[in-house]
């Protein structure tokens, strides 16, 4: 029975080789439903180009098109010029210091030096995800500038949204943070609904992100409403400022003086602003 077998096997190939070189064959014939003219050197380039095509299409970044600003509050030598700080200045509602010092920890980690720490993550974040961004200040051995001229840096380059950084210095039993959102006043008027939306993503961010709860004594489910300041008052694209947290706090410190809190913070900034966006 060995015999018929292997002659069977060996018809069964021959079969098999006839088959598959009509099927090559038939893979370089015209496709039934190709145009008559359609010759077979362009029916090849035409197989081969969806490769080619996918290849060269980029893929769509989450931000791309899109102008974040960010402005890092205060800056590292603001305490070397007590002058320049009391300059005043218009807010739209009324007089305010140029800026300010800002606050600082217990053991005299600066809130200039935060804020600019998780710019600088956020500001990465946001590029690798396709933004352009601008900052209000590019270091933190500096001096100002005027909150005035850091709203109007991020309305000149209409930004699609903006966030205000910074940690608080308040009762030293009082912990957590709190999302700032403007206040209707004129130049506002048109991002005051945008803010809000940004500022939920950005509070909602924050509690599915971090360990850091809402503020146990500035606003209301981490949210405060303010007409003071003109980083808010004057803005004429959406902007929240974030108190990330209360640096007089000895918890908070703790938090806020960590690198990995630090960028996490970022990481929740990205996710907000690319929710708000999207
Ligand atoms: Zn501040």
């Amino acid at each position: 029975m060995l015999v018929p077998a292997v002659i069977a096997c060996i018809a069964l190939v021959v079969v098999a080789i006839a088959a598959g070189a009509s099927i090559v064959g038939a893979s370089r014939a015209r496709p039934a439903d190709a145009p008559r003219g359609a010759a077979k050197g362009t029916a090849r380039g035409a197989a081969k180009a969806p490769p080619r095509t996918a290849a060269a299409a980029p893929t769509q970044l989450p931000l791309q098109g899109k102008v974040v600003g960010i402005d890092p509050g205060h800056n590292g030598r603001n305490f070397t010029d007590p002058s320049y700080l009391d300059k005043k200045v218009w807010n739209g509602r009324e007089w305010e210091d140029c800026d300010t010092t800002g606050a600082q920890t217990a053991s005299g980690y600066t809130e200039a030096r935060f804020n600019f720490q998780v710019a600088g993550y956020l500001r990465a974040d946001l590029i690798k995800d396709g933004a352009r961004v601008v900052l209000t200040r590019d270091s933190d051995n500096g001096i100002g500038p005027c909150v005035t001229t850091r709203s109007a840096i991020i309305d000149n380059a209409h930004a699609n949204a903006a966030v205000d950084i910074h940690a608080d210095g308040g009762p030293v039993s009082g912990r957590g943070f709190a999302v700032l959102e403007p206040v209707a006043d004129g130049p506002n008027d048109k991002v005051i609904a945008a803010s809000k939306r940004l500022g939920a993503d950005v509070r909602d961010a924050m509690l599915a992100g971090t360990r850091m709860p809402v503020s146990s004594y500035d606003g209301k489910n981490g949210f405060t409403f303010r007409d003071d300041l003109a980083g808010l008052n004057l803005t004429t694209v959406p902007k929240i400022l974030i108190e990330v947290g209360n640096m007089r706090n000895s918890t908070d410190a703790e938090v806020l003086t960590s690198a990995v809190f630090q960028q996490q913070v970022a990481r929740v900034l990205l996710a907000a602003i690319v929710k708000f966006l999207g």
